[in-house]
């Protein structure tokens, strides 16, 4: 399948108000604006750089991007100005950053908080007491609007192991969405990816995150962008 019939058949599937975001990261250009091409909106990114430059060449063409990687707080600034999400929020101390930069700036940044949940060392996030912790002084942080979790399963064929990372997920959000009502737009559940999407809308995925099932397999070293 190209990259319009992937969305498409991607978009049949999806229940209304589930969100797709198009992981083009490593892919040029030229696959975003096929994507575009099939009515695709949505678009996340996991590196600073890239993302910049892709948000400033498709300036003023409708499209919405997400930042869904590691961010360090010296590349608030690539990334901040353009991401209408941050998906990725794993520390206190980047959402301090952030709560710094939105007042220097006068904005509000929508956030998720990413939980640390599949099996891997590798994988980022907070435990679930840290976000709690967070949620607690939720007020103090002034310019950040906690929009809900995001969520990595174990990489993994076992759909068992999958089903209970993203059980964990779901059980803390509407545990959250219960104990802090004050919060009026945790409204997002980002889980699912190209191999475990349809499971997760089994968990009540509001935002699943597909890169490979669009846009085929990435192309670590090819990709050139312009400066
Ligand atoms: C790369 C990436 C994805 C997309 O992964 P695919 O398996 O290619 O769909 C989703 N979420 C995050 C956080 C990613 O880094």
């Amino acid at each position: 399948m190209d990259i319009a019939q992937s969305i498409l058949s991607i978009h049949k599937e999806l229940p209304p108000g589930v969100k797709l975001v198009a992981v083009s990261k490593f892919h040029p250009l030229e696959a975003i604006e096929e994507a575009m091409g099939a009515g695709q909106t949505v678009f996340g990114e996991n590196r600073p750089q890239e993302f910049e430059q892709k948000a400033r060449a498709l300036a003023g063409r409708g499209v919405e991007w997400h930042f869904i990687g590691h961010l360090q707080t010296n590349k608030l600034k690539m990334v901040l100005p353009y991401a209408s999400l941050v998906q990725s929020v794993d520390s206190v101390h980047l959402l301090d950053a952030i709560n710094d930069w939105g007042k220097k700036n006068g904005k509000v940044i929508p956030v998720l908080l990413e939980l640390h949940v599949a099996a891997e060392d590798t994988k980022q996030g907070f435990y679930e007491e840290e976000i709690l912790d967070i949620l607690f002084r939720a007020a103090s942080y002034s310019n950040v609007r906690f929009c809900g979790l995001m969520g990595m399963a174990t990489n993994t064929d076992d759909t068992e192991d999958i089903r209970a990372d993203f059980g964990r997920i779901k059980a803390l959000w509407d545990y959250l969405a219960d104990l802090f009502p004050e919060l009026t737009d945790w409204k997002e559940l980002s889980i699912g990816m190209s191999g475990d999407w349809r499971i997760a809308l089994e968990y009540g995925a509001t935002i699943v995150r597909i890169g490979t099932a669009i846009f085929g397999e990435r192309q670590y070293l090819r990709l050139r962008l312009p400066a």
